[in-house]
């Protein structure tokens, strides 16, 4: 099985599908690996490292791409580049179903099976390949970094001749796989951390990472059977706000990391509880790229609004793209191996596991996941 890893090209993309290893251990599966030249170069891998492991480098992109298999990538593909693939490959990437519908049926035109990354089941045995948790679990320590740089203060307490400092404030919206990181971060960085989720069963995570949970009545919440966060209604948001106004305004540092699957994030810092807080105090925004949680952040970019700093993201595991690429890349070697047959040497499309009918968008000429199938007219 010819299995294909073209380069990142999408501008400021560091980051890469494969390591040396993860290319050693596809090769010993039995995969013939082919690299496309530079594949390596933002994450720090060369391409005779890449060769040493096995796989062959290629400088002819689209003869690599209409010969393979399976191709591993990272960001989703240009809808052309979909054409230039051969039928019946398998092709795994981020896909963004919910938003890219031309691409989808791009894929099932060319009938190429296309795997989504962002759609891998959140399942105990899945989180070996569950891409989405990898890189924000890196982005949730880089919020705290990038917070932590713009601060005008320390975050520990510091005890010296020269008198004591209090430890920083830290609020943290939204405690998943990011806001459990962050919040973790935070605490070790010596900061006093409150945090708050709308889903009730995370208040003992926060706990036991040391930090305060703050309890708002929102009457009626929950979660759904995949395990996100329900969407609130107006009214739960406005209840939400004004309970988190005081902490906010008392707040040194703030980080929004509220997300509702499929959906606009909710905004839950608006500018009076921005205007509310003491100049100097930071705020980062980790859903800004989808939206924003904060009134006038925006993605990738820091402004400034009465004093106070506001830091949108945007990649933020691009920032360590040698830890973030080791991460990704071996998710996606733990999803190829997860149906890997030894004897033909060949990756299953098993559509009966607990894994693939959740994340196996187009496959032999139809999109066949039910939620997406819907959406796409
Ligand atoms: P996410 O990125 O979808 O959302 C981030 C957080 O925002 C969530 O915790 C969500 O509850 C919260 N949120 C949404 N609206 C909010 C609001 N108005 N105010 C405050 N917080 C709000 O979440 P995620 O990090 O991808 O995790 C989603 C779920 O999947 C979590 O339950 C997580 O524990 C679970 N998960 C399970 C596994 C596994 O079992 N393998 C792996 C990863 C994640």
């Amino acid at each position: 099985m010819l299995v294909a890893i073209p380069r990142e090209t999408h501008p400021g993309e560091n980051r890469a599908s494969v390591t040396p290893e993860t290319i050693k251990k596809l090769t010993r599966l039995g995969a013939e690996m082919v690299v496309e030249a530079g594949t390596g170069a933002g994450s720090g891998f060369s391409d005779e490292e890449f060769a040493e492991a096995g796989a062959t480098i290629e400088t002819d992109r689209d003869a690599m791409l209409g010969k393979a298999d399976m191709v591993l990538r990272l960001r989703k593909p240009d809808i052309e580049e979909v054409a230039k693939l051969k039928r019946g490959c398998i092709h795994v990437s981020y896909l963004d179903p919910f938003n890219e519908h031309d691409l989808i049926r791009a894929f099932t035109e060319q009938g190429v099976t296309a795997i989504s990354m962002e759609m891998i089941p959140r399942s105990t045995r899945s989180q070996k390949m569950d891409a989405l948790s990898s890189q924000a679990n890196l982005a949730g320590y880089i919020a705290v970094m990038l917070a932590a740089a713009q601060l005008p203060r320390i975050l520990p307490m510091m005890m010296t001749p020269a008198g004591t400092l209090k430890p920083a404030k830290v609020f943290i919206i939204g405690a998943g796989v990011a806001g459990l990181q962050a919040i973790a971060t935070a605490k070790r960085l010596g900061a006093r951390v409150t945090a708050f989720d709308t889903r009730p069963v995370v208040a003992e995570q926060v706990e036991s990472l040391g930090a305060k949970f703050l309890e708002i009545d929102l009457g009626e919440m929950g979660q759904t059977a995949d395990g996100y966060a329900k969407e609130l209604t107006p009214e739960q948001v406005e209840i939400q706000r004004q309970a988190q106004k005081e902490i906010i305004a008392d707040s040194d540092v703030v980080i929004t990391t509220a997300q509702v699957f499929g959906r606009k994030p909710p905004v839950l810092v608006t500018r009076d509880m921005v205007e509310g807080m003491t100049p100097g105090s930071v705020i980062v925004d980790m859903a800004a790229e989808t939206g924003g949680n904060v009134e006038g952040s925006q993605p990738n970019e820091t402004v400034e609004v009465n004093g106070v700093t506001i830091v949108g993201t945007g990649n933020l595991s691009n920032l360590v793209a040698r830890d973030a690429t080791q991460m990704y890349a071996s998710n996606m070697f733990n999803l190829v191996d997860d149906t890997w047959d030894e004897e033909s040497k060949q990756f299953v499309l098993n559509l009966e596991n607990d894994i693939l009918p959740g994340c196996v968008i187009t496959h032999d000429g139809a999109v066949i996941h039910p939620t997406i199938k819907d959406i796409i007219d």
